[in-house]
């Protein structure tokens, strides 16, 4: 059997340099995944009715992170806090989110991911966590990102619990936002000591749908295996969905 390179799409946000609107993406999330043995194909922020047509060609999808979702997509008035909106990133996302949950895609959701997805389904973000409840941990460690500012509880049996094999981690933290109530076929999997929602998951089997409010791509160079370990399990899953798919007799013409 040759070797299969899943094609992951990578989304990506649009930034003005040099006077001109540029489609980027931090490279760690496509080293990442090229570490772990994929191929990434970052997409650029697209008409949303391009989101199943592009989930037909890949193996798998990354939501990445970014700037806060506008609070009007989830019903409310976006907090003082709230950074400049993103509304075609936004649309185009939360159609990838749907895309990937009715053709069950393979999907890792990173940060501003999860919250996406999230809100995609029904769900609501905690806007500020700072201002929600100030004895909380310090989530925005955005000046450390390298390193393991805050710990994290992982349920047990749970996707998250199987890719990493330690009930109790701790992660980096660039974030002021989380997810609040849960939207419909998730449910949470890994929160911090303060009770932040630092993970979510789909139900059921049908849909491989893991979300993580830390960044896993900026720690896969230490010493701890977790973060290579999540990346090896979206790998698998990609895979196994796959030569699932593979394996399926062709549609009749
Ligand atoms: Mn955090």
């Amino acid at each position: 059997m040759p070797q299969i390179h899943p094609l992951i799409a990578v989304t990506s946000t649009t930034e003005v340099l040099r006077n001109l609107p540029r489609v980027r993406v931090n490279q760690l999330y496509t080293d990442a995944l090229q570490r772990a043995g994929m191929i990434p194909v970052v997409v650029p922020t697209l008409d949303p009715g391009l989101a199943d047509a592009l989930l037909q060609r890949v193996d798998g999808v990354v939501f990445t992170g970014g700037e806060d979702v506008d609070a009007h997509l989830y019903g409310q008035t976006p907090h003082p806090t709230a950074e400049a909106p993103n509304l075609a990133r936004d649309r185009w996302e939360i159609a990838l989110a749907h895309a990937a949950h009715d053709r069950h895609i393979p999907t890792l959701a990173i940060c501003r991911g999860v919250q996406v997805i999230n809100i995609a389904l029904g769900g609501s973000l905690i806007q500020d966590i700072a201002s929600r409840e100030p004895a909380f941990l310090t989530h925005t460690r955005s000046d450390d990102r390298a390193h393991r500012v805050h710990d994290l509880s992982i349920d047990p049996d749970t996707r998250l619990a199987r890719a990493i094999a330690a009930p109790h981690i701790t992660i980096n933290s660039s974030h002021h936002q989380s997810v609040d109530t849960i939207g419909a076929g998730l449910h949470v999997v890994a929160r911090s000591s303060d009770g932040v929602v630092e993970g979510v998951e789909s139900n059921g089997d049908d849909w491989w749908m893991l979300g993580v409010q830390w960044h896993p791509e900026e720690l896969v160079q230490t010493p701890e295996p977790w973060d290579r370990d999540l990346f090896d399990a979206f790998s698998a899953a990609v895979r196994a969905s796959t030569a699932l798919a593979l394996s399926r007799p062709p549609s009749n013409p």
